[in-house]
């Protein structure tokens, strides 16, 4: 395709905005700037107008799947809709144009967010106290794992075993093992639920946790969650839940009151906030009330009627981030909350599971669902049956795409057969859903006919060579010779886009 990268659209000498004719003395930067801070050459930037910009950047987004342009059925990631009255509460000044190094009497209104946030989260999942520090799931659970080993070091005792059954998520046993953890898996049983002699037959002394995803990634609720904390808590270890799942519990179920000691949330997923190619994201993590004193510092705690941040910190874990966390989400968080209220909150869960529902029952017959019956907010189809007629999972992800819809997960969990890992969310239409339903048995149809062509077709690029561009990134991309700038733009040269004066700056 033409035009794939800016640098092609460059023009020597071409500039977005040009200034004004200087009206006072023209100063140098060797005159105020010692040689370290001067560069020696320009900076090989594209030389476009602003039009160039406009029109190369609103193509690339175009070139995207996105949540407000097409469905987008990526389970475990909860792609919501994310409502725009979000990003214009996080626009406003006061939220948007604020510098953490500004004096805590100044900050108020954002440490009352911070503040009303870890209240909000802890009345949904029934926890004690949260951090809003960790940027994402995976530091979440850095987090949690940091809490546990804390805590066994305060109690003095030695535990070297983190239980992790078979259908995780793989960021539980990279974070487990990242902090010298051995992990031992527990194994699901037909019903894809935790196999609750296997569990048993793994529990001892020198287990410190168990890390469990409630409902599990096949989209199901572990009916035993009771049983597994009380056995857990009875060789001393602690329940660390992952809580990427939580749009499934929702105003139904609360962690704490399943007697999980700690759990992190994906702010980015459960509560809006938009998210994709690779964040930004939040991952606050909360405990119960014997793990208060081990959450990173600061904390946000309230005096006088003043909100501050206290430092304090004899058994905490430190610091997770810069400043307070990745700021932003957590306001588009706070928003989606107070929006819905507790009955809207309640209803966005109980809707995500009807939706999965309807669309497992539409497909099972031609993409059987060999774990559970009624799933929560997401099911784990399989593609296996098509595997006669030359057809994947992975085909049929791609072939999802010419038809106007974001690919299903695929290949995870690995317990299921070319798994096709379908979650629809509460924000789409029944007619959205039934558009997908048909996509999906079309799909089918096309290949027991032997009519599967090579997909995507419709695509910008078609089929990618994904583990190439993994294992040998190429970020160094350099533009041609010829188009480099040779000095840095001057004023008002050659097609310049548009004037810039004082009179028509309208920003
Ligand atoms: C998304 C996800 C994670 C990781 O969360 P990030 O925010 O992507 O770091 C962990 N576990 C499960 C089950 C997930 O779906």
């Amino acid at each position: 395709m033409k035009d794939r990268l800016i640098y092609e659209r460059s023009v020597k000498g071409r500039v977005g905005y040009a200034w004004p004719t200087l009206d006072v003395p023209r100063i140098e930067p060797k005159e105020i700037l010692s040689k370290t801070h001067i560069r020696a050459e320009a900076p090989k930037l594209p030389e476009v107008s602003e039009f160039d910009v406009v029109r190369h950047f609103t193509r690339l987004s175009q070139d995207n799947f996105s949540v407000d342009t097409n469905f987008y059925p990526l389970g475990s990631c909860t792609m919501k809709y994310n409502p725009k009255v979000n990003e214009k509460v996080a626009a406003m000044d006061g939220f948007a144009q604020i510098h953490p190094l500004q004096p805590e009497q100044h900050l108020q209104g954002i440490l009352q967010l911070h503040w009303e946030l870890e209240q909000l989260l802890s009345e949904i999942t029934g926890m004690a106290a949260y951090t809003l520090q960790p940027s994402a799931g995976a530091q979440g659970e850095l987090a949690g794992i940091k809490i546990i080993l804390s805590y066994f070091q305060c109690k003095n005792e030695k535990r070297s075993t983190i239980l992790i059954p078979d259908s995780a998520h793989g960021t539980n046993p990279a974070t487990a093992a990242l902090s010298q953890f051995k992990v031992v898996e527990v194994k699901s049983g037909a019903d894809g639920l935790v196999d609750l002699a296997d569990l048993k037959s793994k529990l001892n002394e020198d287990v410190a946790a168990l890390m469990l995803t409630n409902p599990n990634t096949l989209g199901l609720f572990e009916k035993d969650i009771l049983t597994i904390t009380k056995l857990l808590h009875e060789v001393g270890a602690l329940v660390y839940m992952d809580g990427a799942n939580m749009n499934a519990l929702l105003g139904n179920a609360r962690p704490g009151d399943m007697q999980v000691d700690i759990m992190h949330l994906n702010l980015h997923k459960t509560f809006s906030t938009p998210h994709g190619g690779g964040g930004p994201g939040a991952g606050p993590v909360g405990v119960a009330k014997h793990l208060e004193d081990f959450l990173p510092v600061p904390r946000v705690r309230k005096k006088d009627g003043q909100l501050f941040w206290d430092y304090r910190a004899e058994h905490s874990i430190g610091r997770l981030h810069g400043f307070y966390g990745n700021v932003g989400v957590l306001v588009r968080a706070y928003t989606y909350i107070r929006f819905l209220g507790n009955t809207g909150i309640m209803r966005a869960g109980k809707t995500a599971l009807i939706n999965a529902n309807y669309i497992k029952k539409k497909l099972e017959h031609l993409y059987p669902v060999p774990y559970g019956d009624l799933c929560m907010h997401e099911f784990v189809a399989s593609a296996k049956s098509l595997k006669q007629y030359g057809v994947t999972a992975q085909d049929v992800a791609k072939r999802l795409l010419d038809f106007g819809f974001y690919a299903p997960t695929v290949y995870f969990p690995l317990i299921v057969e070319e798994a096709l890992m379908i979650e629809p969310t509460e924000t789409e239409s029944k007619e959205s859903l039934d558009a997908f339903i048909d996509a999906m048995l079309a799909i089918a149809e096309e290949a027991k006919a032997g009519l599967a062509p090579e997909a995507p077709q419709n695509m910008p690029v078609q089929r990618v060579d994904e583990v190439r561009a993994a294992r040998e990134p190429n970020l160094r991309w350099l533009p041609p010779a010829s188009s480099l700038p040779t000095e840095p733009p001057t004023q008002a040269l050659g097609q310049s886009s548009m004037r810039m004066d004082s009179s028509s700056q309208t920003f």
